[in-house]
């Protein structure tokens, strides 16, 4: 059902794919700088920034491959997306190869995979990445040989958030360094290979966007209003708090304590304006709903006595009548006109006959089941439809009625009704059945009133031809 149910915005759907292949030129585009500036030996190019970290050339060389993978993924040729998923491969081996060598291979670097020296930040191909970065790049390679298997679509997205975990402490703890601290968690990560594997993520989360984490964000749902304006702001903000507060700190030279105080009104303030937004968002669509449900009640209420009016009745009997044709499910319809009401009206006037219909519509309205419905069929004729219920049922229903009015505290006089009662029948259409109750209330007017007579059952089912 929920799966029937759920629509994914199309121009969201093609957002995200556009999002995707952008991302995936962009990190190709800054990691084929980053190597220029390796093999041209202009520092600038390989951090970007005066005087920032440079991004290794192997994890540049990770990062073209990834970026290929990406743009070779979204292929309809599966020569082109299987040859992706080679990539994707290579990207992971460039990742674990630098792992293995950290752990295990203190003396061989991935330096080697480049021929430059294993001294980290000199030389014309410098410097083994971070054991961060590498992770990064094995986790990065394995979204992408994961991308076209649906099975494992939760690793994949475990995988996913591994990296933005990487990626997220390293621009927090890069964002506490531009503050002037040295003693960051992962100091050797530089901002634009942080910034990378956060786009890199995204990027190939968003290669997706009907599955998985993006499923919801694609939605055309509140919810996925919800994820598409408040996940990456909710993302972002502990980076630029982590950075607001060390800076605090360290330039403005505010005391430590005061600092947190300053943090953690920030902070509290920024998720109470997200669910400020949030809360705003629900209670317009809520009034919107609510508005929406009474303009339907209203077409299909009748004002004086609440119940349903004609409209309204004749759309469910159409329903039921349907139901009993397709699948055999009988119903009971009972007539109710109120005994001698135009002499009440004569006696008492029409307000008082008008307070009458009002009651009536209360002691219906308590006789019925949920299931049930009360109609105003017109005038002071009033049409109760009770699915699923035989004849017996129907008298039943309608003794509870005769009941409720006989034992009611009528300010003017007592009043009374008669109760036609029919039960659906094989073939019937409205017409068939409205006939067969009338006549069946019109001989309980003639009977001398204030009672139920039942029409005579017919079959409920097609008669079998043997
Ligand atoms: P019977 O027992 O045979 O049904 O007699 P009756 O007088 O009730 O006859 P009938 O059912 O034909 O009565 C219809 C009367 O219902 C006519 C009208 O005065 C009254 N009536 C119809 N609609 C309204 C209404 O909205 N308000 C009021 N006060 N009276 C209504
Ligand atoms: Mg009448
Ligand atoms: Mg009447």
């Amino acid at each position: 059902m929920s799966t029937v149910l759920f629509h994914h915005d199309l121009g969201v759907v093609q957002g995200f794919l556009r999002f995707s292949r952008a991302v995936a030129l962009l990190i190709c585009a800054v990691a084929l700088v980053v190597l220029a500036g390796w093999w041209c030996k202009r520092p600038l190019l390989t951090t970007m920034w005066p005087g920032q970290t440079a991004m290794t050339a192997n994890a540049a060389v990770g990062f073209v491959l990834s970026g290929s993978s990406l743009l070779l993924s979204q292929h309809s040729s599966p020569r082109r997306s299987s040859f992706g998923r080679w990539l994707s491969l290579a990207v992971l081996a460039i990742g674990a190869v630098t792992l293995v060598e950290y752990l295990w291979m203190t003396d061989l670097g991935i330096d080697h995979m480049f021929g430059g020296p294993r001294t980290h930040g000199s030389g014309r191909w410098p410097g083994r990445m971070g054991e961060p970065v590498a992770a990064g790049l094995v986790l990065l390679g394995g979204l992408g040989l994961l991308l076209p298997v649906r099975r494992w679509l939760y690793l994949r997205e475990g995988l996913a958030m591994g990296l933005l975990a990487i990626a997220m402490s390293g621009l927090a703890s890069y964002s506490i360094a531009l503050a002037g601290r040295n003693d960051m968690l992962f100091g050797r990560m530089p901002i634009h290979t942080a910034l990378l594997l956060l786009l890199a993520t995204l990027g190939w989360l968003s290669a997706t966007p009907t599955l998985g984490l993006t499923r919801l964000a694609t939605a055309d749902t509140l919810g996925g209003v919800l994820a598409r304006r408040l996940l990456l702001p909710a993302l972002l903000l502990p980076a630029v708090f982590a950075f607001v507060f060390q800076l605090l700190q360290s330039r403005l030279g505010l005391p430590e304590t005061l600092a947190f105080v300053l943090m953690a009104l920030f902070s509290g303030g920024a998720v109470a304006g997200l669910v400020w937004w949030a809360a705003n968002l629900f209670d317009k669509l809520e009034r919107q709903r609510r508005e929406s449900i009474l303009l339907r009640n209203d077409a299909g209420t009748d004002i004086l006595t609440g119940l349903a009016n004609r409209r309204a009745l004749d759309e469910v009997l159409a329903c039921l009548l349907r139901s009993q044709r397709e699948h055999d499910r009988m119903f009971s319809l009972l007539m109710l006109d109120l005994d001698c009401f135009k002499t009440f009206n004569d006696d008492f006037g029409h307000l008082a006959g008008d307070q009458v219909l009002r009651v009536t519509g209360h002691l219906l309205r308590a006789a019925l089941r949920p299931a049930d419905m009360a109609a105003r069929y017109g005038g002071e004729e009033f049409v109760l439809l009770l699915p699923e219920t035989d004849v017996a049922g129907g008298r039943e229903v309608a003794a509870r009625v005769l009941d409720a009015f006989r034992g009611f505290a009528w300010p003017y006089r007592a009043v009374t009704v008669s109760i036609g009662v029919a039960q659906s029948a094989f073939g019937d259409g409205a017409e068939d059945l409205i006939r067969r109750v009338d006549a069946a209330l019109y001989d309980a007017k003639h009977a001398g009133r204030d009672q139920a007579v039942a029409a005579v059952a017919l079959p409920t089912v097609a008669p079998s031809k043997t």
